[in-house]
């Protein structure tokens, strides 16, 4: 059995203290394998560095977050572009738009999403993506390229049905986070969880973000980890009446293919 958590932020600050534990505590989990979020240049930078200072088990994406996106300049992309060498980086990415809450404006999220787009076409890397209230503006920047890429998912989807039949439509993957398990806000995903294709869904936690409010019991700390990824896989397992085992299996299977676990 095991499971790969395909987007875990593990530079962030809140893992400075206890890395060592929390990828102990996640192998103890059945996760074989974590993808560490590339957020920023710098966080794609310690994101590669992590991966090589633990070959077994991570991996990492290289890219700027749409909260991020005044970073991206023609210096920012050389560099993330001399990170994509590197053969622990798997995708480009994160990048996206995000609309919720514009820490960013919009204009200058959506030159960095293109600039990202670019990216992965000139390396063939797959997109990791982010789309937070921003269909359907996403999806028309993504659709003209769609054919230029390879692989793209859509990570922790937490969109309306429209949005997520407009993703599956371009053969994008789905991540789906701890966010389904969330009575407050996120019910309205829980019909469409069943209309995501069997070798399109993948799973995450977004660790330290997104702790699952299924949790029994209730974990002292806000702070969310790799190890969690069990509780979203028993939610979703047990939304589309399967066993636990075959989802993580199906789930496995596909984060294999994504990010090309048999290359070296
Ligand atoms: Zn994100």
């Amino acid at each position: 059995m095991s499971l790969v958590d395909i987007g875990a932020n593990l530079s962030h600050e809140s893992f400075s203290e206890d890395l060592d534990q929390v990828l102990s505590d996640a192998k103890t989990s059945q996760i074989t394998k974590l993808i560490v979020t590339g957020a920023s240049v710098e966080g794609s930078r310690e994101a590669l560095n992590l991966a090589r200072s633990h070959p077994d088990l991570l991996l990492a994406t290289a890219g700027i977050h749409p909260h991020h996106a005044e970073q991206t300049d023609d210096a920012a992309m050389a560099v993330l572009s001399e990170l994509m060498k590197a053969p622990e980086v798997r995708a480009v990415g994160e990048t996206g738009l995000d609309f919720f809450r514009v820490f960013c404006p919009r204009q200058i999220q959506i030159a960095s999403f293109e600039a990202h787009i670019q990216l992965a076409i000139d390396t063939g890397l797959p997109l990791f993506l982010h789309e937070r209230d921003a269909y359907p503006a996403f999806r028309d920047i993504l659709a003209p390229h769609r054919d230029q890429l390879t692989n793209v998912v859509v990570h922790c989807f937490t969109g309306e049905a429209q949005a997520l039949h407009a993703y599956l439509e371009l053969d994008c993957y789905i991540g789906l986070t701890g966010w389904v398990c969330d009575e407050r806000r996120g019910t309205h995903l829980l019909p469409l969880i069943k209309d995501i294709p069997q070798d399109r869904l993948m799973i995450e936690t977004d660790a330290p973000y997104l702790m699952p409010r299924n949790i029994r019991p209730k974990p002292k700390s806000r702070r969310n980890e790799p190890k969690y990824l069990t509780w979203v896989c028993q939610f979703l397992a047990d939304q589309l009446n399967t066993t636990y085992d075959e989802l993580a299996a199906r789930t496995t299977r596909n984060a294999e293919t994504f990010f090309d676990f048999q290359r070296p």
